[in-house]
């Protein structure tokens, strides 16, 4: 399931971004066509327009999400594009901008493949630079084929400035956006308890470190009372059932708490001990509303009890000392009972 959703949001931002490309593209060579009307430069007209006609036809590589060779094909146009205009308009209208902004697409693009080959995107910076270098020298040696008014130089240069950065700048920022709600996504399942939702010993460890005023706060340790018998009697799945149902119980009853599930059937629960409503009351409560609760599962009906172990912290506490002492008094329980808390 995770998986699937996973897959779905990456397709929907390769999706989004790809489309969001081709707008840009088709709008900037739109753009060209007008300033290459307005100077009059036949071959850079009929040229251009054949672009924009290939652009349209684009989008349907990416409605049928062959998003590999709609990269592949961009790469090829914006190549031939780039040496074709810099040979006519001369070196300084700045097309060779493209090839660096382009570089962080390639890697940006690689990111979001299938197989994460960087060597591709290392390819594409080795030909990009080449490119360059050659239209740098080619431009010493010979004069374009246009001899554009300066206007237009100046116009096409800042223009490819601005599209030079915006396209660094954007794709970055696309990027640090998806790893960062990845991290985020991470970071909350691997504290999460798949089973019962609530935080497992990491979160629990995380929770320790974030809390700055730990004074008077109750750290209780519970342990289902032969757990063991309920699997062989009911089976496991009714036993995953009753840690889930023990689970809500602890929410429902003690409010304002931080909840872990410790291990397999223990539990921490780190409370206030506050005056009007001591934590050994509230935990007493707990205790009680799983005695006398009958958990039913298909047609079974499950009673059980719980072994409650608390200690309230003291300045300079280690967490693993904390639930040593916690670990300690239920063992206390465990051994003169069950089904009782000691404090
Ligand atoms: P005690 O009263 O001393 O705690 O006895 P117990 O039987 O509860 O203790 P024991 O440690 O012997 O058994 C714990 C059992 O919990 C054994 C294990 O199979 C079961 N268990 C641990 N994790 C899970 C789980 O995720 N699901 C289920 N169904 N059972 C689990
Ligand atoms: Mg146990
Ligand atoms: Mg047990």
């Amino acid at each position: 399931m995770a998986k699937t959703n996973e897959a779905a949001e990456r397709y929907k931002t390769i999706n989004r971004t790809s489309n969001a490309a081709n707008i840009a593209y088709l709008i900037l060579h739109l753009l060209y066509l007008v300033l290459f009307i307005i100077a009059k430069l036949d071959i850079m007209i009929y040229v251009t327009s054949a672009v924009i006609a290939v652009y349209l036809l684009f989008f349907l590589l990416i409605k049928y999400k062959k998003y590999y060779l709609y990269a592949l094909m961009v790469g090829n146009e914006f190549f031939a594009f780039i040496i074709l205009s810099s040979l006519m308009l001369g070196f300084s209208t700045g097309f060779h901008l493209f090839l660096i902004a382009f570089c962080v697409v390639s890697f940006f693009t690689t990111y979001f493949s299938k197989k994460k080959e960087v060597r591709g995107s290392y390819v594409w910076v080795f030909l990009s630079l080449l490119i360059y270098i050659s239209l740098f020298i080619l431009s010493e040696l010979i004069n374009p084929y246009y001899a554009i008014e300066k206007w237009l130089e100046m116009t096409l240069f800042i223009i490819h400035l601005i599209i030079a950065f915006a396209i660094i700048s954007s794709f970055l920022a696309i990027f640090i956006k998806y790893a960062s709600s990845l991290e985020n996504r991470i970071m909350v399942d691997s504290r999460t308890d798949e089973l019962t939702q609530i935080a497992n010993r990491y979160g629990l460890s995380d929770y320790f470190e974030q809390e700055k005023n730990k004074n008077g706060k109750v750290l209780a340790m519970f342990d289902i009372d032969d757990f063991k018998g309920i699997n062989d009697t009911y089976g496991h799945i009714a036993g995953d059932y009753v840690l889930k149902r023990i689970a809500e119980i602890v929410k429902a009853t003690i409010e304002d708490a931080f909840i872990c599930r410790y291990g397999g059937e223990e539990f921490i629960i780190v409370l206030d001990d506050n005056k009007t409503n001591s934590f050994y009351e509230r935990l007493e409560a707990f205790r009680k509303s799983v005695s006398k609760e009958t958990i039913e599962f298909e047609d079974m009906k499950i009673n059980l009890t719980v072994t409650i172990g608390a200690v309230k912290y003291v300045d300079g506490m280690s967490l693993q000392k904390w639930t040593d002492l916690a670990d300690e008094k239920l063992y206390e329980g465990k051994n003169s009972g069950k089904n009782k808390t000691v404090i």
